[in-house]
């Protein structure tokens, strides 16, 4: 038997995984996906890191939880490019138009991926096991059964590709509305608890970020912030995306189609995105080193059926039934939906995973 079992590979359940194994307990992070991350990816180009296909921004001066982290995992910030005009892209219409900024946005140096690399240094070798969805969760009388599809290993069997692990204390650092309806509890969880999972979003769950690496930041030297707010699309959004000093040279967007639209569309979206970028930002925009559209819609593991198909919500705090421990005080809820503290973001998901911690070494230690 081990001591915290984590399921989910992401920022919130390496975190509780530190935090846990710093306090001398024996942790297993199980991860459904053959990477770590989650919801965090990045745009490589020969191996090297380009750009973000998840998050990009934190906002330390009001995130202190961020601002501990990065602190403590030595992973540095820069400032968001906001120089110059950005662009208001209306049918038939294009124009230069100051866009507001925000005060404290900051990019983080290797993108977020820096955070998940750095977290899971600090985890000793075998910790993580990846490709392990886990399907269902037994409360027994003095542990939690945890079942896991696996299949290349053979442990404790439980049927075909099954394995079991047993753990005094569970943490679930998956999104709430996934966990609903991919895993299976017993016994099953109380009805308003599931209520209020179903109506917990995902955040960005169902978004589609795109990243276009170019030679050179050549929008900076017409004086454009890399900016556009577009009605016409399929970018509703655009931000400059390079490194702190200017290199890699990229540009980034979130895509306004449907779901339906995207898959009608599928093949011809890169073809849009370059016509929309070239319309803005001229010829040089026509001829990206790399483009990469990431359709979060898809991915099973982070964007739940509800996600796909409900309108997109602000992150709001969720009810406290949410952060109360379940099956006689073994099982704890992470995964940045349920923060406290700016749910849905990086912070929250720092947040979620050392209060799930905190209460794991409380139980155990
Ligand atoms: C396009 C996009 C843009 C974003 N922009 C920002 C931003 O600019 N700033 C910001 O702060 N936040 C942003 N976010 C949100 C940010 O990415 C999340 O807050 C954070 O990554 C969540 O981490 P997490 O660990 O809580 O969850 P996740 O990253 O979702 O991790 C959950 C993990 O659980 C795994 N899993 C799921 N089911 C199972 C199972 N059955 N068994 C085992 N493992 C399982 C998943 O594979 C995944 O690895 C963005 C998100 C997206 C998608």
């Amino acid at each position: 038997m081990i001591d915290v079992l984590i399921v989910g590979a992401g920022i919130s359940g390496l975190t509780a995984a530190v935090q846990s194994q710093a306090a001398g307990l024996q942790v297993c992070v199980v991860e459904a996906e053959d990477v770590i991350g989650g919801r965090v990816r990045s745009a490589l180009h020969n191996g090297n890191y380009v750009g973000d296909l998840g998050p990009s921004w934190v906002w330390p001066p009001w995130q202190p939880v961020v601002a501990r982290w990065l602190t403590a995992l030595d992973v540095e910030t820069y400032a968001q490019y906001e120089e110059g005009a950005g662009l208001l892209d209306f049918p038939g219409q294009l124009s230069r138009h100051p866009l507001p900024g925000q005060h404290g946005i900051a990019r983080l140096a290797g993108g977020p991926q820096s955070i998940v690399r750095a977290l899971s240094e600090r985890l000793t070798d075998n910790v993580i096991r990846c490709g392990m969805p886990v399907q269902k969760l037994v409360s027994q009388s003095d542990s939690i059964e945890v079942h896991l599809h696996s299949a290349g290993e053979a442990s404790a069997n439980a049927g075909d590709n099954t394995s079991l692990i047993q753990a005094r204390q569970v943490v679930l650092a998956v999104p709430m509305r996934v966990a609903l309806e991919s895993l299976r509890f017993e016994p099953e969880l109380p009805q308003d608890l599931q209520r209020h999972m179903a109506d917990t979003p995902t955040w960005m769950a169902a978004q589609v970020k795109v990243v276009a690496h170019y030679a050179e930041a050549f929008w900076r030297e017409q004086g454009l912030s890399g900016r556009v707010a577009s009605r016409v699309g399929p970018l509703v959004e655009v931000h400059d995306h390079c490194g702190s000093d200017g290199s890699p040279a990229a540009l980034f967007g979130f895509m306004g189609l449907t779901l339906e639209q995207r898959q009608q569309h599928r093949d011809a979206l890169p073809s849009l995105v370059i016509e929309q970028l070239q319309r803005c930002f001229g010829e040089q925009a026509a001829t990206p080193i790399g483009l990469w559209i990431e359709d979060w819609a898809l991915v099973d593991t982070v964007c739940s059926a509800s996600d796909r198909t409900g309108a997109a919500q602000h992150p709001e705090v969720r009810p406290d039934s949410l952060r109360q421990p379940l099956m006689d005080g073994r099982l704890h809820f992470a995964g940045a939906e349920v923060a406290t503290e700016s749910p849905g973001l990086i912070d929250g998901a720092l947040q979620a995973g050392e209060v799930a911690a905190e209460a794991v070494i409380k139980n155990l230690v």
